[in-house]
């Protein structure tokens, strides 16, 4: 592990102003990281795959509440605890999908400590990733990938490139994807707002960049819009063991049902993708359709129509087919 300057924050002010001070640095422009519960980031530095030169932890800013606004909507705080966030009466209540996703992910412990920020930009679980000794270009770009031909059980079956093909591991993003979730960022430069499906990154040829924030880039709060009326909302995970475990195929499903007939819905998958994966063909192939099994079915076909997948995670395709018919038929069974 290399040595790090270790600062704290007391507001988001004195935050940015650290983070700039680093970023003009010309020989540290990536080597500062916010550290808010720490469960990816200290785990990757003891790794040697994260080396930052500073810290500047982040944790105990005042960014911590959820609240409701004045459209009808609710704001989450960047340093908003999983756990906390999970058990809201507000999330709870209107976006069960995203309360469901995030008591889906990690332990109880972990939940305890990771943050909303954090949650966002945690990084893949591919092994060559996590493993310095072997080439991978998300972590030493033009190095290889040692995924593809190698083990890739795990990794992702849609929006794949021939320099990435790992998966984003979060549960949470997926529900917010679903969700139409907005992302608030601060910054010496000012204030951005970035709809989430823009702010995760293919690929590409530039693995290495996951997401749409710059350095020295705050997250510090994310929208989500006001439930639909009527809407029902599921999370359904599949995994190789019932709990402490990552997606193998998971589906975020947002609808409403009138008269027999699906009207709004979004489809978000996890596991499966090398971001969140919006699925606006599941949508196109559902809205106006009867609520019944050969609609789910080609919602299904049509979600994985593009997917490309590699030497050992051709069952995903079949999985994720199932994952998300059984989560459209949970989800307007309770309608
Ligand atoms: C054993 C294990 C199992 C897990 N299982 C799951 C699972 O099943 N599903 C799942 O979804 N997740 C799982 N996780 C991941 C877990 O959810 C994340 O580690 C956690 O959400 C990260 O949040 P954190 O606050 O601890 O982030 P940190 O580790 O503090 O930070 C992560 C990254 O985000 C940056 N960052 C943090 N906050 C901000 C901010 N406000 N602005 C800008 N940058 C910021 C940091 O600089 C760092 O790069 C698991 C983790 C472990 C260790
Ligand atoms: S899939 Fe991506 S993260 Fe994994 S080895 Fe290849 S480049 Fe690295």
């Amino acid at each position: 592990m290399e040595h790090f300057q270790l600062k704290r924050a007391a507001n988001v002010k004195q935050a940015l102003d650290m983070a700039q001070t680093i970023a003009a640095s010309p020989q540290s422009t990536p080597s500062t990281r916010f550290l808010a519960g720490g469960t990816t980031l200290l785990d990757l530095m003891k790794l040697d795959v994260e080396r930052p030169t500073q810290v500047i932890d982040i944790h105990r800013l005042p960014l911590d509440k959820v609240d409701t606004l004045d459209d009808g909507g609710v704001t989450i705080g960047a340093t908003v605890r999983n756990a906390d966030l999970a058990n809201h009466p507000l999330i709870k209540t209107h976006y069960p999908v995203l309360s469901r996703a995030l008591l889906s992910g990690a332990s109880a412990q972990l939940r305890n400590m990771a943050t909303t920020g954090g949650n966002l930009l945690q990084r893949t679980r591919c092994v060559y990733f996590r493993d310095t000794e072997t080439p991978c270009n998300k972590r030493e770009p033009g190095s290889g990938c040692s995924a593809i031909g190698g083990f890739n059980r795990n990794l992702a079956i849609l929006g794949t490139s021939d320099h990435c093909i790992a998966t984003n591991p979060s549960d949470m993003s997926v529900a917010m994807t679903a969700l139409e979730a907005t992302v608030h960022t601060e910054s010496p430069k000012g204030k951005r707002s970035i709809a989430i499906d823009d702010f995760f990154l293919l690929p590409g040829t530039t693995p290495e960049r996951e997401t749409s924030l710059n350095a020295g880039e705050l997250i510090s709060h994310v929208t989500l819009p006001a439930p639909m009326p009527g809407n029902r909302s599921v999370y359904l995970k599949l995994r190789d063991r019932a709990s402490y475990e990552f997606a193998l195929a998971s589906a975020a499903v947002v609808v409403t049902v009138s008269s027999g007939r699906i009207g709004h819905v979004r489809i978000a998958l996890g596991g499966v993708g090398v971001k969140p994966w919006r699925s606006r063909e599941a949508e196109a192939a559902l809205l106006g359709r009867a609520a019944d099994a050969p609609a789910f079915l080609a919602a299904a076909e049509a979600a994985l129509q593009s997917a490309r997948p590699q030497s050992q995670n051709g069952f995903k395709v079949e999985l994720a087919k199932r994952c998300i018919q059984h989560a459209l038929t949970l989800a307007t069974q309770t309608a």
